[in-house]
């Protein structure tokens, strides 16, 4: 038995025959094109790159039917890799100066991207090259007349074994027998990763070579939790992934039978699940679990990777569509936090070299900054609010006066609508995320203002410990068990039930199984979970009693070490306390 370990990619198991993919090299060769068929060679590319739009039209659909819009955006990078000019332009002037085959001309167009792209030391950016190996793939595959490889001719269930998957591939997989895939190369966000999410097919990417270490038909298990391929596993190790696979089926299947009931304590309280939303198309997957609502719906994604900002009537649009399906529960809509890791390209007066992006000009503080821009979001978040029961969520307040500046803004826009003839409720709520320090220690005078609060511990975490959120040098020390982090979150929940406000959390500690009974504990009225971790977490709720809770809270809250808490929970989860909580379900990571 041989056991080799990768990257997970996709969470599941897989038991079954390996199937090794060959490796589909294509060989270019340099072909010099005598002066006058030079013409014809340019246009030869160009039918061949007419040929490769009507493909992606073709993947296109084929997408929208089995994955829906969000994953059809994929196309549209493609798109945009294919009209890029170092594609349109670069090859026909490479074909014409060095008088060569449009085929070398466009192997050697990519091996200069390449090498720019193999620079670039962020994970998710450097893995975008994938997407442009696809597309020139695809490309060669039409000027030299090959036959795209075809995965859907495995006739028998087998787990994949490639030296790399490119997202086309992947758009097949729900078609064929694979039951998952191991790949030499690859990373956790490349998209091959993310569309077997999607498609909840086991993966492990990363392996390095794999591809030489298991053979065709060889039993192979693939553990896409914790990244393994296990090559002739022993009977014993057989077995035991047999039974996880069983035992998560059944999980799943339990998981199920709790969408759309209340998630009531074992001592009789409800407890209010809502789920994030962090692009407007997973709303399909949203409205699927029956939340109680949206907690947090982070309307960034509509200004990112644009020149120009949304048009009001464009965010009027989005927002009313996720009101209206939502309706009447509540949707907590936050206006844009752009700014540190999340760069905007709007063409308007942003910084684009700060020396510490997150404490900088982000969130309200840009948005303040540009009041038209806020202004219009703030309009076009009101004029939803007929159509559903919409609050609306103010990130990254730091003080007083950014509050005021923001309900006059607010203010403003409402006398304007008013005038022009909206209908407006008559009370819409205005609430701001707890996330900075200042704020948490400020919070009885900001709740004089603010209608309701949203603790936003991803943020909140990194700025009480001065732990970079996105810094793997620091990321053991990002600990949402330290002592500080849960005395701050109980004296936030604390506060503002003195002052009768409405407490939602939001940050990616609700998703983290250990960390529910501590914020059930503290009594917090609505935990807002990633998509992925809502059912599960709802069943954590469901199997807590609030005294029990509580109790644990003000033990954790005289402890000094997070080691010393996190004991605690381990009790508590050696008592039984958490269904389903296995060693996969315990890792953290801030979003
Ligand atoms: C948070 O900081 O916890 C939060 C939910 O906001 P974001 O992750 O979008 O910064
Ligand atoms: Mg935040």
């Amino acid at each position: 038995m041989i056991v080799i370990k990768g990257v997970p990619a996709s969470p599941g198991i897989a038991i079954g025959k390996a199937y090794v993919l060959e490796d589909e090299e294509i060989i270019v060769n340099k072909t010099e094109i005598p002066k006058g068929k030079l013409r014809m060679e340019v246009k030869r590319f160009k039918a061949a790159l007419d040929a490769t739009y009507r493909d992606l039209d073709h993947a296109e659909q084929k997408v929208l039917k089995t994955l829906g819009r969000q994953h059809a955006k994929l196309i549209d990078t493609h798109r945009l890799i294919l009209s890029d000019p170092l594609i349109t332009k670069d090859v026909p002037r490479r074909i014409e100066s060095e008088q060569v085959n449009a085929e070398f001309a466009l192997s050697e167009a990519l091996e200069t991207v390449n090498q720019t792209f193999e620079k670039i030391e962020d994970e998710f950016f450097r893995e975008r090259r994938h997407d442009l190996f696809d597309v020139g793939k695809r490309l060669l595959s039409h000027l030299l007349k090959r036959e795209k490889r075809d995965l859907t001719t495995i006739d028998a269930p087998a787990i994949l074994i490639a030296r790399n998957l490119l997202p086309s591939d992947t758009i097949n997989l729900k078609e064929t027998k694979i039951l998952g895939f191991a790949t030499d190369l690859g990373g956790k966000s490349s998209h091959t990763a993310i569309l077997a999410q999607s498609m909840e097919i086991p993966a492990v990417v990363g392996l390095s070579d794999v591809t030489h270490r298991v053979k065709t038909g060889d039993t192979v298990v693939l553990d896409g939790d914790h990244g393994l391929v296990i090559v002739s596993p022993t009977p014993e190790a057989v077995t035991k992934y047999q039974k996880e696979q069983k035992k998560s089926i059944r999980e799943e299947k339990a998981l199920d039978t709790l969408r759309g009931q209340p998630a009531v304590t074992t001592d009789g309280k409800h407890f209010q699940m809502g789920v994030n939303l962090d692009v407007p198309e997973e709303l399909k997957t949203v409205l699927a679990l029956k939340p109680d609502g949206i907690g947090l719906f982070r309307t960034e994604a509509l200004f990112l990777n644009r020149t120009e900002p949304p048009s009001e009537s464009e965010q009027v649009r989005a927002y009313t569509h996720v009101a209206k399906s939502m309706a009447p529960h509540t949707v907590v809509i936050r206006v844009a936090d752009m700014g540190g890791d999340r760069l905007v390209q709007l063409g308007i007066d942003a910084p684009k070299d700060e020396a510490n992006p997150f404490m900088g000009l982000r969130g309200i503080r840009l948005l303040l900054r540009h009041p038209d821009l806020f202004k219009t979001q703030l309009r076009a978040i009101l004029r939803s609010c007929a159509y559903g029961n919409v609050r609306i969520l103010l990130p990254m307040i730091s003080s007083m006066s950014e509050l005021r500046a923001s309900r006059q803004l607010f203010a403003t826009a409402q006398q304007e609508l008013l005038a022009e003839g909206v209908e407006l409720p008559k009370k819409i709520e205005m609430g701001i995320m707890v996330e900075i320090p200042s704020a948490a220690l400020l919070l009885d005078h900001l709740l004089t203002e603010a209608d309701f609060i949203s603790i936003g511990t991803n943020d909140l975490i990194q700025y009480l410990l001065a732990v970079d959120r996105i810094n793997e040098h620091v990321a053991h020390l990002y600990d949402p068990f330290h002592p500080t982090v849960v005395r701050v979150l109980s004296q936030i929940v604390e506060t503002a039930h003195r002052h009768g406000k409405w407490v939602s959390v939001c940050g990616e500690m609700t998703s983290d199984p250990r960390a529910v009974p501590l914020l059930v504990g503290m009594g917090v009225n609505m935990l807002s979970v990633s998509p992925r971790m809502f059912l599960r977490v709802k069943q954590i709720v469901m199997s807590l009693s609030t005294a029990s809770a509580a109790q644990f809270v003000s033990k954790a809250l005289t402890l000094a070490d997070s080691e010393d808490i996190q004991r605690l929970l381990n009790d508590l989860l050696d008592a039984g306390a958490l269904p389903g909580h296995g060693p996969a379900a315990d890792g953290h990571e801030p979003s």
